[in-house]
């Protein structure tokens, strides 16, 4: 299998590039703010096995996932870092998968806290498990309300069974221009934490910031950062470009699978979006929306090929969709496409689809499906 990797369609995997955004990151640390890489979702769409020993291998020393199984799947590949579940776990069985995997859990109640304390104990289990206790500062999304930090923080001490290895909570506007409220939530954290201190409680660690508060200021950095998307190369915001030199580490690319000449008149794909209006030169391409290239994007997008911008047109279909290459009169079977990543001198970025499509990057990035190979280049 491994030798049709790049025979229709594919994902290419940067890891230099990713070793240079983390480096990138730990440049703008403190040498003792730790970096925690965001490996959810597979590591954004990347492969989260491959992104994780890179990343842990050129500074990141923490990994974050959001569900039990994105975690097991990194413990099985031989990883041993710190992996923090983001996710919320409730559930007796998610408890032992927990401990049993050595994952770090994300505590936002008193209930969860107490489910897990019970399920240990009666498991015989003597370690402690280290836990998150995470606050909810205005994201309104997972978190025990801020306001109710510290009636949390001491239940959770009394419980033999875990131990507080950080406190932490998310912002829920860090890649926005102004810096409002974001500024709201970090004073309500910095409350929040300044109650505990008062009654003599020091949490380990603190951590606030995503990629785009990482960027932003340095204040927010506490003893951990947990850094999603600039790891893969990319700015949460238009204002954050060029904060740190960061490398797209994802390029999407296909071969052209056939290539012809239709008259004027004919219509392209189905539903005949596109009808050439003159003769035409139509390449197709072996990728379509089953890879994850979103259908929307039919005939609103260029794709590089031989370095040139060329337009793709007529709906894209599950499997295929197809160019215009009427510039490229020579255009053979087997040539690559680049869909997104660079070609020449020009680019496609994750970026350009989201605007197109008034999405983020984030979603770009997560769409494409395990049907395209992850190669690392
Ligand atoms: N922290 C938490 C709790 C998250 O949910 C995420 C991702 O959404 C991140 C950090 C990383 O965010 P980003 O990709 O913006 O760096």
């Amino acid at each position: 299998l491994s030798t049709m990797q790049r025979d229709r369609a594919w994902v290419e995997i940067d890891l230099q590039a990713l070793a240079h955004n983390v480096q990138q990151l730990r440049q703008l640390l403190a040498p003792s703010t730790e970096l925690m890489a965001v490996v959810k979702a597979d590591a954004y769409g990347h492969g989260a096995v491959m992104v994780a020993q890179t990343v842990l291998q050129h500074g990141a020393t923490w990994l974050g996932v959001a569900t039990i199984p994105e975690g097991i799947e990194l413990r099985k590949a031989g990883i041993e870092a710190p992996i923090l579940l983001l996710g919320a776990t409730n559930t007796l069985e998610q408890v032992r998968a927990v401990a049993r995997w050595q994952l770090q859990p994300t505590l936002c109640t008193p209930k969860q806290a107490l489910i897990f304390a019970e399920t240990l104990a009666a498991s015989g289990d003597r370690r402690t498990l280290p836990v998150h206790l995470k606050l909810d500062t205005g994201m309104s999304r997972l978190g025990m309300p801020w306001q109710q930090a510290t009636e949390f923080v001491q239940l959770v001490t009394r419980l033999p069974q875990l131990q507080i290895a950080s406190i932490y909570s998310h912002f829920a506007t860090a890649d926005s221009p102004d810096p409002s409220i974001m500024r709201q939530q970090h004073d309500r954290f910095q409350q929040a934490i300044a109650q505990l201190h008062v009654l003599g409680m020091t949490p380990p660690r603190l951590h606030i910031s995503n990629s785009a508060a990482t960027l932003v200021d340095s204040r927010l950095h506490y003893d951990l950062v947990r850094v999603g998307l600039a790891t893969y190369g990319l700015y949460p915001a238009p204002h954050l470009k060029g904060t740190i030199d960061l490398k797209p580490v994802m390029q999407v690319k296909a071969r052209v699978t056939q290539v012809k000449v239709i008259q004027p008149g004919t219509g392209v794909s189905y539903g005949y979006q596109y009808i050439a209006d003159r003769e035409i030169l139509v390449a197709v391409v072996g990728i379509g929306y089953a890879d994850g290239i979103p259908r929307n994007l039919s005939n609103r997008i260029n794709v590089l090929l031989r370095g040139q911008r060329v337009p793709q047109i007529g709906a894209i279909t599950m499997d295929q969709l197809m160019l215009d290459v009427s510039q490229i009169p020579d255009l053979q079977p087997g040539e690559i496409v680049t869909l997104l990543g660079q070609d020449g001198n020009d680019a496609i970025a994750a970026d350009d689809w989201a605007e197109i499509l008034g999405t983020i990057s984030w979603e770009i990035l997560c769409g494409f499906k395990h049907r395209l190979p992850r190669v690392a280049v």
